[in-house]
């Protein structure tokens, strides 16, 4: 398998929050040390004719990494039918999901934002579920009970945690926001991918099963934005936190500095409102 060069072209993964802050016109979080996405920032101003997204939408799956786009291209053509804009994007170490999410929407580096290993703490750097409450964007996150997602970013006063027992509930809660006019921005997780690829294998058919799900659900909730958000210029960005690959006992493992567990795309999409 062909792996691209990890080169210049990659962005870091704190490059998400910056990005999604200054297409909004929100304030970036204080420890945010990155910059926007410039492809992105140039699309926005091109069909946005300088407007600022008014909604977003992130779907965030666990563990889509490049090793899956490489292995199935014409999954590749069918995200970017969706979201145009992909974005090669280097995370950070270790390349765990606590580690990396938090530096997503913090913008800011794991020395900075302070977890470092694989642990759930509530982070105290400020991240996009505080500018954005803040901002009066009716914000929610949708996660399986007890994952990173869930618990890494409680504690953010105006938002609205909703903690669900299987990815299924994540997307039934999730169109249940997006139906609700008052929510802006709406961060939407998915989990069994990870889940089975640690399992067996990330391209065990039980992983493949999962990752195909994570398509549906992304296309679903991408749809759903089109019919609820039509009047409004939104943002739609698919975002995983960091890859996986096999190891010798059969299961799928993350956390090394190899292209496998670094290297994902984020897709972005950029939808002006009907006129
Ligand atoms: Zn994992």
């Amino acid at each position: 398998m062909r792996y691209p060069e990890s080169d210049e072209s990659f962005r870091c993964v704190t490059s998400l929050t910056p990005t999604v802050c200054d297409l909004c016109g929100v304030r970036r979080p204080a420890q945010c040390g990155d910059e926007p996405i410039a492809a992105v920032m140039e699309a926005a101003k091109e069909q946005l004719n300088g407007d600022l997204i008014e909604k977003v939408l992130i779907f965030a799956p666990d563990a889509v990494g490049i090793h899956l786009w490489e292995k199935f291209p014409e999954h590749l053509a069918a995200v970017e039918a969706i979201a145009p804009l992909r974005i090669p994007i280097r995370v950070v170490m270790p390349s765990v999901t606590p580690v990396c999410f938090a530096s997503m929407f913090s913008g800011a580096l794991p020395e900075v934002h302070g977890i470092r290993e694989y642990a759930k703490p509530v982070l105290t750097c400020e991240t996009l579920f505080n500018v954005f409450p803040e901002a009066d964007w009716k914000t929610a996150i949708v996660a399986v009970n007890g994952c990173s997602m869930d618990t890494i970013f409680r504690k953010r006063r105006g938002m609205t945690y909703i903690s669900t027992p299987k990815d299924t509930d994540t997307l039934a809660f999730s169109e249940y926001l997006l139906r609700q006019p008052q929510y802006d921005f709406v961060l939407s997780y998915a989990y069994d991918y990870d889940h089975a690829g640690h399992a067996g294998g990330p391209f065990s058919a039980d992983a493949i099963t999962a990752f195909k799900t994570n398509l549906d659900t992304f296309q679903k909730l991408a749809a759903l934005t089109d019919e609820v958000w039509a009047d409004r210029n939104r943002l739609i960005v698919f975002a995983p936190d960091h890859g996986q690959h096999d190891t010798d006992n059969g299961r799928g493992g993350h956390g090394q500095d190899i292209p496998e567990d670094m290297l994902v795309y984020h897709f972005y999409a950029i939808r002006p409102a009907r006129r």
